[in-house]
């Protein structure tokens, strides 16, 4: 079994489709999605039918969990937000259909996935929106899940920690490779909106057979998304962003 694994589209359908191209290219069995498919892009609406469909085709089921952007704009609280962001999720509120709304509403904080915990941000209070920035936020998540694996997205910065024993340690490269006796919190990156300084949208498979998590990298047609928040009335900067990955 194959999954692709995508998080934080933030509503860019340029690089959704680009990323299911790559999916379908890669043969995925099944697309499990970590949240955030709303919020900064101009795209809400269509990005999250495109999700919903891409899984349907795949395995049936939507493996799709809630993400905190999701969530501010079908209403949660935004006042923590910074301006940008916020005037995002007034702009997305405004624009999503009342079936997408109801849709997002029914999304769960947390799925279990055979040996895989998928949450949008961290296992420790799903609900709360932490975020795992390195080390030290990995070795705290580690105590609140016992699966041989967590995926996670939130950050838009892809990241692998591995948990050796009682050693953990960040896992680099492109393949990794699970070993037998450690366990693993993988983020994801981002497909809409990627903060690691590649512009490239961002994705994983995952093979539970071989133990084995691809970091995978789609171009596309950037300027495209741009020129559609600028004519949005979208802040500027969440189009400049795109081009820089950051
Ligand atoms: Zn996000």
């Amino acid at each position: 079994m194959k999954a692709g694994i995508i998080s934080d589209i933030h509503g860019n359908l340029e690089a959704l489709r680009a990323v299911e191209r790559e999916l379908d290219e890669l043969g995925v069995d099944e697309i499990w999605c970590l949240g955030d498919i709303v919020g900064y892009g101009p795209n809400p609406n269509e990005c999250v039918t495109k999700v919903q469909e891409m899984c349907r085709q795949r395995s049936g089921e939507l493996i799709i969990v809630l993400g905190n952007h999701d969530e501010a704009c079908i209403g949660g609280d935004i006042s923590f937000f910074n301006p940008r962001a916020q005037a995002a999720a007034l702009w997305t509120r405004s624009e999503l259909s009342e079936e997408n709304q109801e849709f997002l509403r029914s999304l769960p904080l947390v799925l279990e996935r055979s040996d895989a915990l998928l949450v949008h941000a961290s296992p420790h209070e799903p609900e709360v929106w932490h975020y795992i920035m390195g080390i030290h936020d990995a070795a705290y998540a580690f105590g609140h899940f016992s699966h041989r694996v967590c995926f996670v997205g939130h950050s838009h910065y892809p990241l692998v920690a591995e948990l050796e024993g009682t050693v953990i340690h960040l896992v680099e490269g492109e393949e990794v490779e699970f070993q037998a006796e450690s366990r693993y919190l993988v983020n994801v990156g981002s497909v809409g909106q990627p903060r690691d300084r590649d512009p490239r949208a961002c994705f994983v498979t995952y093979e539970p057979e071989k133990d084995l998590v691809t970091f995978c990298r789609a171009e596309y047609d950037v300027v495209a998304c741009q020129e559609k928040i600028l004519n949005a009335g979208l802040p500027a900067m969440l189009a400049e962003r795109l081009e820089i990955g950051f």
